[in-house]
């Protein structure tokens, strides 16, 4: 099963992918939205969850993403920082306003309650 986060319903999904028949020669593919049944025109337009991740660890301004955490910097990643909002559609950072992976790191980390 492939994991996608939904642009049009905004749901972590999963990818449904139905071959396209034009009589019996297999034309295409159809790729849609498991939750809300969205298609999406190519694969280039859907909202992999996974390929974000990779995304963020690729990503050249990060170059320390990559490396292995040790325990304290472990403790400095996004879901122990007490500006994560975890709600049912997506982790966001309140004092950023924007999209988080629970992983990622942040300079501007203070520690949560939690
Ligand atoms: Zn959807």
């Amino acid at each position: 099963m492939i994991e996608i986060v939904c642009t049009a319903c905004g749901a972590e999904s999963l990818l449904k992918r139905e071959p396209v028949y034009e009589g019996f020669t297999k034309t295409g593919e159809e790729l849609s939205c498991a939750s809300c049944g969205h298609v999406y025109a190519s694969e280039d337009e859907v909202p992999f969850k996974e390929k974000r991740k990779i995304e963020v660890f690729t990503d050249d301004d990060r170059p320390d993403a990559v490396e292995i955490f040790t325990d304290d910097e472990k403790q400095r990643v996004c879901r122990y920082c007490k500006h994560y909002v975890l709600n049912p559609f997506a982790q966001r950072c309140d004092r950023h306003s924007r999209f988080v992976e629970a992983t990622d790191d942040c300079s501007d980390f203070e520690r949560g309650d939690a």
